[in-house]
């Protein structure tokens, strides 16, 4: 393969300061185990409530997931909406989809840097999956929410009107900046070793708490080991080009059931991803190194598909968590510990939500945010 940078996102940016590690043992009302999107998105809302809290991370804000994903922001969950009506009920399937709708209004209102709203496209590659498209337009058409068919050079599927694209590095960063801006306190490179009900314990040091969330998406069930069963890891990989005029892509696309994505840049770079299910176990792990396998296949994608040669100038991977149904992780697993995740590879917004909401029902009292997506195990 062309020389590339291996392991570096497209996204990166110029992170600023390293905020120092958590040492010695500090008093808060809430600590946050995580900070990507959702932990992020929790610690800046407690904050909002009057809550204290510290916020920790093993390695520096975004560097998980959160900041090196596809940069879709899709409204909804990863099982296409009529999926998810067929699992869990239509009244249920229709607040999930309402409450992701309006998370999405709010990532780009509170964070517009970064953020394109020129909907997303779902594209059929066989009769079957336009068949399964069809099936989506008409529910989410009955439940009132936006689709349009698609035919166009992108090829034939759906149109998602509202749904768009950011740079998920830049907003990791501002919602951290936003975060100490209210008064939070955040520790990067503060691994943490033990959780206990009132007490999270890093390498050189603790925070007693009255309450602790743990906001992992990727590795929960090795953080929480009662997890294991609910929640599996799984490495999902993308790659990036130069910058290119060969194709103009419109909108973003998920194809082949969802299994690979890509999307343009205002640059005219691409950002490919998926490929997973075509090295099946391999990719069942916490193991964020890209591999020739998927690299080579999602190679393959570009040139072939999108019939684009620009160079390959990064390919990274990162962690994920699935579980079995398709609804993220809420709960409480310890007493005091909480814990949220498990996002399917589809994150970024219902990420941000469950973080929101957690916050604001666990100190507001107001469950309104993630009343939905409980009952996990259902
Ligand atoms: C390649 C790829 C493409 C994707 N594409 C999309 C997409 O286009 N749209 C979408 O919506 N979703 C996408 N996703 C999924 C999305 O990125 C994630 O679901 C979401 O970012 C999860 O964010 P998070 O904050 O919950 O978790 P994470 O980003 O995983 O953050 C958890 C944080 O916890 C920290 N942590 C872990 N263990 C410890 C520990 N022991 N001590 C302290 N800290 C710890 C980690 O360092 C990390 O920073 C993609 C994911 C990948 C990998």
């Amino acid at each position: 393969m062309a020389q590339d940078a291996r392991g570096t996102p497209l996204w990166e940016v110029e992170l600023g300061p390293e905020r120092p590690p958590l040492e010695g043992t500090v008093l808060a009302d809430v600590c946050v185990v995580g900070l990507g999107g959702s932990g992020l998105s929790c610690v800046r809302e407690l904050r909002r409530l009057g809550a204290s809290v510290v916020g920790v991370d093993a390695g520096r804000v975004g560097w998980g997931a959160a900041g090196r994903n596809g940069g879709f922001l899709l409204a909804g969950l990863a099982p296409f909406y009529h999926d998810v009506v067929e699992r869990f009920g239509r009244e249920r399937a229709r607040a999930m989809y309402a409450l992701t709708m309006e998370e999405l209004d709010r990532v780009a209102a509170e964070t517009p840097d970064g953020v394109s709203r020129h909907g997303s496209l779902r594209i059929a590659e066989s009769p079957d999956e336009l068949a399964d498209c069809e099936r989506q337009y008409e529910a989410m058409r009955e439940d009132g929410f936006p689709a349009e068919h698609y035919e166009g050079d992108q090829g034939r599927g759906l149109l998602i009107p509202g749904d768009g694209t950011f740079q998920p590095l830049l907003r990791c960063c501002a919602v951290a900046e936003q975060s100490l801006d209210a008064g939070a306190t955040l520790h990067e490179r503060s691994s943490v070793t033990d959780i206990r009900p009132g007490c999270v314990s890093t390498e050189r040091g603790a925070v007693q708490c009255d309450l602790v969330i743990v906001a992992v998406d990727g590795r929960l069930e090795q953080l929480l080991p009662e997890l294991q069963g609910a929640v599996r890891s799984a490495r999902l990989q993308m790659l990036a080009t130069a910058p290119t005029s060969e194709v103009h892509l419109e909108h973003p696309v998920y194809a082949r059931w969802g299994f690979d994505y890509w999307q343009q840049r205002p640059d005219g770079t691409i950002a490919m991803g998926g490929a997973r299910d075509l090295a099946e176990e391999s990719e069942w792990t916490t193991d964020a190194r890209p591999t020739d396998e998927v690299q080579r296949a999602l190679e393959q994608r570009l040139r072939d598909t999108l019939g684009v040669h620009a160079p390959i100038t990064h390919r990274w991977a990162a962690i994920v968590g699935y579980t079995v149904n398709g609804l993220p992780v809420i709960g409480e697993v310890r007493r005091g510990v909480w814990a949220i995740g498990g996002y399917c590879g589809t994150g970024n917004v219902v990420g941000s939500l469950l973080g929101r909401g957690l916050a604001r029902w666990r100190i507001g009292g107001d469950d309104s945010l993630v009343r939905p997506f409980l009952h996990a195990n259902d």
